[in-house]
């Protein structure tokens, strides 16, 4: 594996004040996704500063997380087993990145609690999937960053680590492409 430059600092990622965290749910699924963000490589993980870690202080932080009722809809294309094809489908959005072009704000990481009643999806990986974005990753074939988090992916595999490590390296806040 080649060497990580470990002079980096973790995104630091807090709640906004204004986006009520409605029950401890809304906290804890972030938590998760945090921690799914950590090195799995041991020495990796011995060496290296964490890629992102949820901080206390709003403003220290580089990104905000808010909840949200509703985030409204979207097109979500999926494989119907019954008609062997793929078709385009309505699917509510649950959750978006919006990153300031000019830096001039931070980052706002939009959640829809509709992320709790999307069965079978796990909650925590469509929050980690978000993170992904938060950290200027964009969508790849494979790994947590695939399109439609959270409906087809695997987990976060090695080269989503990498990445981040490397935009973390950069200085790389939020991203500027598709985000859902
Ligand atoms: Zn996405």
């Amino acid at each position: 594996m080649p060497k990580v430059d470990p002079n980096y600092r973790p995104l630091r990622v807090a709640f906004d004040g204004d986006g009520k965290i409605r029950d401890e749910r809304e906290r804890r699924v972030v938590e998760r996704a945090v921690k799914r963000w950590l090195w799995k490589d041991p020495i990796r993980a011995k060496r290296l500063p964490p890629l992102i870690e949820l901080i206390e202080d709003q403003a220290a932080a580089e990104v905000l997380i808010t909840w949200h009722t509703t985030l409204g809809m979207t097109d979500h294309e999926e494989y119907d087993e019954t008609l062997g094809r793929r078709v385009t489908r309505p699917a509510p959005v649950l959750g978006e990145t919006d990153t300031a072009r000019d830096g001039s704000r931070p980052c706002l990481v939009r959640l829809s609690r509709e992320i709790f009643k999307e069965m079978p999806l796990n909650p925590v990986w469509a929050v980690t999937h978000e993170l992904g974005h938060a950290m200027g990753l964009g969508h790849q074939p494979g790994g947590v960053m695939v399109d439609r988090a959270g409906r087809h992916y695997t987990g976060i595999d090695y080269m989503d680590r990498e990445r981040a490590a490397s935009n973390r390296l950069e200085g790389v806040v939020g991203y500027l492409g598709d985000d859902r």
